[in-house]
C-alpha cells in the first residue's frame, strides 16, 4: 500500500489545524504549525475565498490525513460506512477508529499514527496471542492488543509510554499500563471521538 513520505508538517500548514502527526514535537514549541499557521507555498498567506465544495473537499482531506490514508483507502471505508446501518458519518469515524495502527497509537504504545503503523508493519503487535502486522486490521469488542514480548524493551514503544499520560485512553479502550496489554471494551461512538470533526461535510462531498 502506497504511503505519504513528504513533510508532514507542511500537511498540517495545508489543512490549517494540529493533526499530530510526529508525535512530541506536536506538543512542543518546535511544532511549525505554531510558528507558521498558514498555509504553505508563495500564496499561503493570501486570503482566498473557499466554496462550499472546497470546505468539504477540505474537511476530508484533514480526516483522511489524520489517519494516514490514500484515497482509494478511505473511500472504501466510506463506502462500507454507507452500507452500514446507521449514520454514515459516526459509521466511518468508528471504522477508522478500529484500525489497529490506531488503536496501537491510542493506548501509547506509539507516539504518533504514523509510528503505529510502521511498528504494526514489523510485527511488534498480537491480538489475542497472534502476530498481526497489518495496520488496516479492524479490532473488535473483546480483543486484546498486546506488544510482542521481544519488543517491551524497545526504544519508541518505551518513550511512547511516557507520553500516554498527556493524551489519556479513550473510554471504548482499556490499557494494563504494566502489562504492555490493551482491550477493546466496547464499539467506539461518536461520543468517544473528541477530535474536532464535522464527518457530515464528508459524507456530502461523497454522496454529491
Ligand atoms: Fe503538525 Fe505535529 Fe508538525 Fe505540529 S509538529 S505541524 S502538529 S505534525
Amino acid at each position: 500500500m502506497a504511503r505519504y513520505t513528504g513533510p508532514r508538517c507542511r500537511i498540517c500548514r495545508r489543512e490549517g489545524t494540529k493533526l499530530f502527526l510526529k508525535g512530541d514535537r506536536c506538543y512542543s514549541d518546535k511544532c511549525a504549525f505554531e510558528r507558521r499557521s498558514y498555509a504553505p507555498g508563495q500564496h499561503g498567506q493570501a486570503r482566498i475565498k473557499v466554496s462550499d465544495y472546497g470546505i468539504r473537499l477540505r474537511e476530508k482531506q484533514r480526516v483522511r490525513k489524520m489517519y494516514g490514508m490514500q484515497e482509494a483507502q478511505f473511500r472504501r471505508y466510506f463506502d462500507w460506512a454507507d452500507r452500514k446501518k446507521g449514520v454514515t458519518g459516526t459509521n466511518l469515524l468508528a471504522f477508522l477508529e478500529r484500525r489497529l495502527d490506531n488503536v496501537v497509537y491510542r493506548l501509547g504504545f506509539a507516539e504518533s499514527r504514523v509510528q503505529a503503523r510502521q511498528l504494526v508493519t514489523h510485527g511488534h503487535f498480537l491480538v489475542n496471542g497472534r502476530k498481526v502486522n497489518i495496520p488496516s486490521f479492524l479490532v473488535k469488542v473483546g480483543d486484546v492488543i498486546e506488544v510482542a514480548e521481544k519488543s517491551r524493551s524497545a526504544a519508541p514503544i518505551k518513550s511512547a509510554q511516557e507520553s500516554v499520560a498527556r493524551r489519556g485512553v479513550p473510554e471504548w479502550l482499556e490499557l494494563d499500563f504494566d502489562a504492555f496489554k490493551g482491550s477493546v471494551k466496547a464499539m467506539p461512538e461518536r461520543g468517544h471521538i473528541t477530535m474536532p470533526i464535522q464527518e457530515q461535510l464528508i459524507v456530502e462531498f461523497y454522496s454529491k
